[in-house]
């Protein structure tokens, strides 16, 4: 499961700033995550469940996520747009098919709490 791989990922990642931080118990987490890694949140909360019985550090700790949709930003005239399939995307202002991505693929640790 996709999802089971980015929440051991983010486990590793608080784990390691938690130890040196000298905390000993993981409360919450809180992830930004973007559409475009596809990951289903009912799927990453359950892959945080499970995963958080082995490990002492994030009984019962939560997982929050905030979703990120994907945006494109026009190369043309700066337009910033939201983008829901990535054939044919264009520019709604000027119709320019030249962009880039801002915002979408994010996957980090916003800030996790415990003591
Ligand atoms: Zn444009």
């Amino acid at each position: 499961m996709h999802e089971m791989s980015l929440v051991q990922y983010a486990m590793d990642a608080v784990e390691q700033r938690a130890m040196g931080m000298g905390i000993r118990h993981v409360r919450g987490v809180y992830l930004v995550i973007g559409e475009m890694r596809g990951a289903l949140p009912e799927l990453m909360e359950y892959g945080f469940r499970v995963l958080s019985r082995s490990r002492p550090l994030f009984f019962g700790a939560v997982l929050h996520m905030e979703l990120r949709s994907v945006e494109a930003q026009c190369a043309d005239c700066g337009r910033r747009y939201g983008v829901r399939e990535f054939h044919g995307v264009a520019c709604p202002d000027c119709g320019s098919r030249v962009y880039t991505l801002v915002q979408g693929n994010e996957l980090y640790i916003e800030s996790f709490e415990g003591e």
